[in-house]
Order: C-alpha cells, then structure tokens, then sequence
C-alpha cells in the first residue's frame, strides 16, 4: 500500500490550527491508511491535499483551492449520487477507498458533524451492484504460511502463474481462504505445496489477495492487488474463534487453512458497510482484531450479524477437483476473452451458456472451474442432463420459469448486510413466487438428480408472504419517504394513513363547501411543497372573502388565504404523514431484518435453483449442436467425430474428428502444416474431457471417457511480458511443471516444445520430454510439434503413436482439410503454405533450396521409420534428407521437385525466374 495515502505530513504540522472538520478528516486519513479517504461534505465526498490530486488526476475532475485559517490547500469533489463510477476508477488505479460519511444530521448538531468510515471498498470486497459484472464472482483470497521462517524471498516462485517452478514443496502448510462477499461464497482449501496453491489461485482468479506474516505474496498474478494485513487477525486462537462463530465447530484441523480463513473474515469485517438501521454506522467493532478501523464499537452490535450472508463454508480438497489451472483456462479459452486467438468472440463458457439467471451462469463457471473427479457425481449430473435434453416441453418451461428469478443470492447480501430495499425485497418476493411451479414442472420427473433437486426446494412460504404483506407492489426506490409498507400491514400505521386519507378527503370537499359559503364560484383550493394548502380567491372577488380567512400569499391577480381549521387539518395531515414514513422504515427495517434471519434457507434455495439452471443450459446445448452423453469412467479414451465446442460455431463446415487412447497408445505425436488444425484438436480432446467432468454432454457422435485428474497444456507462446521473462523461459517453467505433476490420469497438451531455442536444443529437448513423459510419467499426450524428426519416436517408444493432419494438393496448392489420420505428415508444408498466402515465387523457391541444404546438414542423423500408430497405415518416412525434403516424406520425389531443386535462385535475375517458374508450371500442366 502507498504509506503517502495517509495524512499528508505538511498538514499534519500543523495540527494544533486545524479547523475541526479538517482534524477530523486527517483523523481518518490516519487511520485508514491504507486507503484512499473520501469525505462527505454535504453532496459530495471531497478529498484534501495530495489527496485530492490524485483523485482529481485519475477521476478526471476540478482540483479547487480551498482556503482556511491554516492557508491555502487543494480539494477536489465526486458528487455523492454518481459516486460508484468514480469510485471504480480509483480501485483500477490500485487504491483501496475508505468511504466517510455524515453520521450525524448537519442540521440537528451545531458544530462540525461527525462522520465515520461506513465501508471500504477494495477490488475484492465489492457488493455495489454497479461495480460488479453480475455474472461473475469476485474474489478476495488470503493465504497463510504455517512453515518454518516461512521466508517468501528464497523461495523460488518464478512461475506463470500455474505452472511450476522448481520451489514450493518445503514451507508449507500453506492456507488458502476465497471470499466473494457479493454472494456470500465461501472456500477454504490447504496444501503443503505452494504449487498447488498457486493452481488453486489461478483456478479462481482472486481479484485481491490479503496475506499472512510469512506468505508469499508473488504467487499472485500481476492482476490481483495483494498486501498484507494486520498479524493480530491471523493468530491462530482468534482466527478460530472467529471461523467457529460463523461457521460452528468445523473440526478443522489445519492450522493454516483457519488462519487464513480467520483472517479473512476479519478483513471482510473491516470492509464491510455499516448497518444503518441499526444505528451503528462505522461501529467497527471487530477492530481490536481486524485492524486500521480501531473505533472500537460501543452497542454491541455482533460482530457477526454483519456478515451472516456468508455461505456455509465450502472446504474442499484440490484433488477432489480436475485440476485447470491458470495456464489450462487461459489456453483452452475456458473463460477469458482476452485470452482468445483470433477474431473469435466466445469463450468457452459463452458458448455453452444458455442459462437463464444470473445464479445458473455463476454456477457454470463454477462447474466449469472445477470439473469433478467422482465418476457417480458426474453421472449424476449426466442423468439430469439427459432427461431434460429428452424432454423439450420441461426444458422450456423451466428456461421461462428460471427467467423470472433474480439474483437472490446477491440479493440475500444486501438484506443481510442492510442495505436491501424495498424494491429488492419484492424481487425476492417474486421469485420466491416461481419455486411453487417449478416444482410443479418437475413433479413427472424420473432421474434421481432432478427428484433430489424438486424435493429440497423450499418456497419460503412464510418469507415470501410475509413480504406480500409487508412491502407494497411497487415500492418507493427510496425507504424515507413512504410508499414502501402496505397500510394495513400495521394498526398504527393503517391509522395513520387513514388520518391522512380523512384529511385529505376534507380538504378536497374543502373547494366546494368554501364556494357555498362564500358565493365564490372561482374560488380554489390548491397545494404547494412551499406554502402548502391554500384557498385562493382572484382579485375581483375579495369582498366576498369571510372574516376567519387569513393571507398567505399575494399573487399577480390573486391572493391566498388559509383558514384555521385547514391549518389545524393541514398539521394533522402532516404529522400523521411523518409518523407514517418514519414508521414505514422502522417496519421495513423489521420485516428486512426477519428475512435476513432466513438468509441460509434462500441461499440453499439460490444453489438448488443454480443447478438447475445449469442442467437446464446444458441440456439445451445438447439439443441445439447435437451433443452426445459421454460414459464417464472408461479405461481408454474412445471419442467418434468429436468437435471443438467453440469453432464449430464459427467455423462454416467443421470436419469432425476421432481420438483413441489407451494404455498401449497414449502418447501421440501430431504433425502437420501450419493452420492445418493441430491446436484445435488437442484442445477439442481436453475440452471434451472438460465438459464431461463438469456434467455436460460432449459435442461428438460418441464419447467413452476417463477419469481425467487435470489438464496440463503448453500451448503457443504466452509471453509473460509483464513478468519480464522470454517466451522460452515461460515455456520451460510450463514444462518444469507438466514433468513434476503430471500423472498417469492427466491429459497432457504440448505445442511446439522447444521452439524458442535453436532447433537442435529444441529438438533434443522436445525428444527428452517426450521419454519422460512416455517411461515415468505416463500421462495421455498429445505432442503437436514441427520437429517432424519427432515422429521416428514412434518407432523407439511403444506407447507413441503418430498422427497428422491431411492436406489435399490440387495443382500444386494445398488445401486444408482438417481432417486428422494415422501416421507422420509430410515433411514440412510451410514453403507450401507460404505460397498459399501469396509469398512472391522467388523467395519461396529460395526457401525451397535453402532447406534443401540446410535439411542436409542438420540431418546427420538419419531419420527412422516412424511407424504409424494403426499398423495397416504404416506410414514411412524416408530416410534421405533429399527426398524427404523434396515433397513429403512418404513418396519419393517428384520430377517437377527435382528441376525445383536444381534451380540456382541465388544466382537468378527476377526474369529468369519468372521464366523458370513458368516452365515448371507448363511441365505440371503436362
Ligand atoms: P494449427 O494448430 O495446425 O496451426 P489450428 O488448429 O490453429 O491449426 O487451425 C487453424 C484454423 O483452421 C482454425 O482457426 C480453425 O478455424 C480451422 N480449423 C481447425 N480445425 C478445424 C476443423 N476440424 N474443421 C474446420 N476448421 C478447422
């Protein structure tokens, strides 16, 4: 954290002259200082000094001069209404923001009114609806170290985020807590290595990370803002009071994971808002553990019910889980845009995403984030799946039934955190209102998922009519004003409004009676918010105005007048009118507390809903692209015509593919040109695996599946700039990983090992991995590679196979066609390839006789036959460098090659060129 944030010295000099609010806001600067102070000052939250500066710098706003009995100083202002996006930028520029607000009513007291810290709003910890995208989670992680000295600076944690280095077996056990305090969702997780830690992080992507004393803190991603935190929250005793009053006694018996949830929940205490109806606004009195906010509270407020919107927490263990870590996700295009090559617009969760609240979306980025190991819990799902997919009519009802649901999870929150409104507490109330017919549309249901899921759905009855009652149908947006509790709701209440009702009814006779007995036919009675109520006579007609009249305003051609009965009528419409509103919010506030009480029942019913909602997207999925039930669970890897879920829709005529593993054939060595479709199908292959895990159907004709454990992939370059590391050095910290982790159970994706360096070192490393991975590791692979000298492994290793991609030659010009088959493709395709994509004929007859000499002499040794893996399609790659380089390695060289090779281009003028091109292409003519 920036330590300057924080009283600016200069003013703080000179503190004895400070005007009292000026004291007050340096008062907060110092103790929230790690964060940017916003003060209230009337409408606007105003920040002083370099302070202000900077807000005015990154908000793009006036800075102003302010002057005082101390001098001169900057202020710069964010109107408080459009405070949200402002206050978004500050968190993008890195800071944390401490929001001051008046805590006191500026015209009840006389002298400076009180303000205090009523939340702090920092990347991880945001609820505003407005700063959140809604169908995402948001993450705040903590991490703990629990080793001895635990010191991060010698550990080696250079890594790409998931992959990794060569540290992380010896200072653990390490802790990991992940918050999203928008929803409430809790996990806890542990492990003695930070390698998996890492793969944990870059599982959920924690937008902020707090650490404890001997964590290290570069095992986060450059995106995640990350600092330490008060060490009193991480002592072990108070973490586990503190997990214990909000979770019970868990049984937890690792030291680290409690203090790394301890600790967190302590931070979300201290960010947390204040509970306005509960009158302890910026009460924190969580501080004599939680830290910066130490105003320790002095109602007793407990500490707990401001966050008992906490999910139950979710302890799991990674290895209950596929592993996709940070490097998988990003290159099997899982969720990010940013990651995805091309012009290509969805990720994966895009395309798969038909749900249809934002609950189900959620949750299928989380199933998708966490596919499952256990063969009967993807079954499950699958049963699910498949009868909705069988069934359209259910499927489309329950897609209309699920629109109607609003995020109530988030909703929840906010009625637990006291900040719900009306509004929201109809929201609830209509969705609510939905659970009935959603029962009611799986009561045929057959698969025990869906029978499960019907059966635990609680409607809330007593929540849902409740707020009926309560809270009127379309509520006020504001909760002062009225127009939030239904009347009758409340005796007082009913009275009150019925007071004002009569009231009002008088008045409105008022107009005819007056005229009656005083003759005066234009006479009006009328209202305003100045003034209010007033009869009014035009000039004319004064004479006739009676006695018990009294003036209250002159207008241009009129004057108005009040009686003393209207008056009297008037203050009792008024008083009633207050009590009313004021009563409204006290009862609202009730009712928003008695549903907060329910929190738990609605966030059960929330992820009961989720999944449903996701089974219901997968199923329409299914039926839309004519996906296939995988069988999950099987000893080999048996895909007929799969697809890549993603380019299949952008691609117009998508050529499916198969795949076979299995203990004999398990590592396959794919070969073929450029843009041929190599990339596409390794990740087709995970990504099948992938959806399969996370309960989905799998785009293919057929699909037998095993229990994938993770997915390990390295994939084209993904330079890591930021991180000031070489592609090749990110590549081989990718590859360090695969070697260490993998397992016979992993799928195992490599593209292009070895590129960055010379091509010898790439090839003997590129052969090495291959070995180690064939003998030690044994893990399904697919190696697509260039070094097309690869695929004579075959011959060597049992378990290696080849495979490559056709292309069709018409005319000399290669065609894609996408279409995977046994064996070793032809040497190299890419001088072909440049002439496709119009490389002038020169250079590519240069390159031509270039790798004639240069596949000379780089083969010193001669290449083995690569056997291909279906032994009828034994494929042969020759074993001379000439022919081999001379148009494919499985047909001897043509004529048209040998004049090709004959040709001196160095020595050639463009012309002559041109006319030994033209020659050769009469003789292919011929
Ligand atoms: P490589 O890895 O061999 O360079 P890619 O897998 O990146 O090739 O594929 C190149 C392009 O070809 C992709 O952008 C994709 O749109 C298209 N493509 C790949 N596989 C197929 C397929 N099976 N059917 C149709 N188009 C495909």
């Amino acid at each position: 954290m920036d330590a300057a944030l924080g009283a600016p010295a200069k003013m703080a000099e000179r503190e004895e002259d400070l005007t009292p609010m000026m004291a007050q806001y340096f008062e907060l600067c110092r103790e929230y200082d790690d964060s940017l102070v916003l003060f209230q000052v009337g409408d606007f939250y105003e920040a002083f000094c370099e302070a202000a500066e900077r807000v005015a710098r990154i908000c793009e706003i006036t800075l102003t001069k302010r002057e005082d009995s101390t001098g001169e100083y900057a202020m710069s202002g964010i109107p408080i209404d459009n405070a949200e996006s402002y206050i978004e930028r500050l968190l993008e520029s890195g800071y944390r923001v401490a929001v001051a607000d008046q805590v006191e009513d500026p015209d009840e007291v006389s002298g400076v009114v009180d303000r205090a810290v009523t939340r702090v709003v920092t990347p991880g910890t945001l609820t505003e609806d407005e700063l959140l995208r809604s169908a995402d989670n948001n993450y705040v992680a903590c991490l703990t170290a629990d080793g001895p000295g635990g010191d991060a600076s010698t550990r080696d944690t250079s890594r790409a985020g998931g992959g990794a280095g060569a540290g992380g077996d010896g200072d653990g056990p390490y802790g990991l807590a992940l918050l999203d305090v928008s929803t409430g969702d809790c996990y806890a997780t542990g492990a003695d290595r930070l390698d998996s830690i890492a793969d944990e992080l870059g599982r959920f992507a924690p937008a902020e990370a707090i650490v404890g004393p001997a964590a290290p803190a570069d095992v986060f991603d450059g995106d995640c803002m990350v600092s330490p935190y008060e060490r009193t929250a991480f002592d072990a005793e108070r973490a586990r009071e503190r997990v214990e009053a909000y979770f019970g006694d868990l049984g937890l018996a690792d030291e680290a994971e409690v203090r790394a949830c301890g600790a967190l929940l302590a931070y979300a205490e201290y960010t947390r808002g204040g509970n306005p109806d509960a009158g302890d606004i910026g009460d924190d009195s969580t501080a004599e553990v939680a830290g910066p906010g130490s105003t320790a509270g002095d109602d007793g407020v407990d500490d707990t019910a401001t966050l008992d919107y906490i999910n139950p927490l979710t302890r799991y263990d990674p290895r209950e889980y596929m592993l996709l870590d940070r490097v998988a996700l990003e290159s099997l295009e899982l969720f990010d845009r940013r990651a995805v090559h091309g012009d290509r617009a969805l990720t994966l969760v895009d395309a798969l995403d038909e749900t249809a609240c934002a609950l189900g979306r959620r949750k299928l980025d989380d199933w998708l984030r966490r596919p499952l190991l256990d063969e009967d819990r993807i079954a499950a799902r699958h049963d699910a799946v498949a009868e909705l997919t069988g069934d359209v009519t259910l499927r489309e009802d329950l897609h209309d039934l699920l629109d109607d649901v609003y995020d109530i999870e988030r909703l929840i929150s906010r009625v637990a955190r006291g900040r719900a409104t009306a509004r929201d507490l109809r929201s609830l109330h209509d969705t609510l209102a939905v659970v009935p017919d959603v029962e009611a549309a799986l009561a045929d249901a057959d698969s025990a998922t869906l029978v499960e899921l019907r059966e635990h759905l609680d409607p809330l009855t007593d929540v849902r009519e409740l707020i009926d009652e309560a809270i009127q149908r379309d509520p006020d947006a504001d909760l002062t004003e009225g127009g939030i509790v239904e009347p009758d709701f409340d005796e007082e209440l009913a009275e009150l409004r019925a007071t004002e009702r009569e009231g009002k009814a008088w008045i409105d006779d008022l107009e005819a009676g007056e005229r009656e007995r005083t003759g005066i036919d234009s006479l009006k009675v009328g209202h305003t918010s100045v003034h209010g109520y007033y009869i009014e006579v035009t000039d004319p007609n004064l004479d006739s105005v009676p006695d018990d009249y009294q003036r209250r305003q002159t207008l241009k051609n009129s004057e108005r007048f009040v009686t003393p009965e209207l008056r009297e009528r008037e203050d009792e419409i008024i008083r009633a009118e207050d009590r009313a509103d004021d009563l409204e919010y006290e009862l609202f506030c009730a009712v928003r507390r008695d549903v907060a009480e329910e929190s738990e029942r609605v966030q059960a019913l929330a992820d009961r809903l989720a999944r449903l909602d996701v089974f219901v997207s997968f199923a329409s999925v299914a039926a839309k692209f004519d996906y296939t039930r995988p069988a999950v669970g099987a000893d080999e890897f048996e895909v007929a015509a799969g697809r890549h879920p993603v380019v299949e829709r952008t691609e117009e005529r998508f050529v499916p593919n198969d795949a076979h593993f299995d203990d004999e054939h398990f590592f396959a060595v794919v070969t073929g040109p450029n843009m041929s479709g190599k990339s596409t199908y390794m990740r087709q292959v995970a990504l099948t695996s992938v959806l399969a895990q996370a309960g989905s159907f799998v785009p293919a004709a057929e699909a037998r599946l095993p229990v994938v454990d993770r997915v390990f992939t390295r994939v084209g370059a993904s330079d890591d700039i930021a991180g000031g590391r070489s592609t090749f050095m990110v590549e081989m910290t990718e590859l360090a990983d695969i070697l260490t982790n993998a397992t016979e159970d992993s799928l195992v994706l490599l593209d292009e090992v070895g590129r960055g360096t010379s091509t010898a070192d790439g090839l003997a490393i590129a052969r090495a991995v291959t070995e180690h991975v064939h003998d030690e590791v044994g893990a399904t692979t697919l190696f697509a590679t260039h070094h097309h000298e690869l695929t004579a492994i075959a011959d060597d290793l049992s378990g290696v196979f080849n495979l490559h991609f056709e292309t069709e030659r018409t005319d000399g010009e290669v065609a894609f066609e996408h279409e995977v088959a046994p064996g070793a493709a032809a040497a190299s395709y890419g001088i072909e390839v440049a002439k496709l994509a119009g490389v002038p004929a020169e250079v590519v007859d240069r390159s031509r006789e270039l790798l004639g000499e240069s596949g000379s002499d780089e083969r010193g040794e001669p290449a083995a036959d690569a056997n291909g893996y279906d032994p009828g399609e034994n494929v042969r790659v020759s074993s001379t460098a000439d022919e081999e380089t001379r148009g494919g390695g499985d047909r001897p060289a043509s004529d048209l090659e040998r004049k090709l090779v004959a040709l001196d281009v160095a020595t050639m003028t463009p012309l002559e060129a041109m006319n030994a091109l033209a020659e050769l292409k009469e003789s292919l003519d011929e």
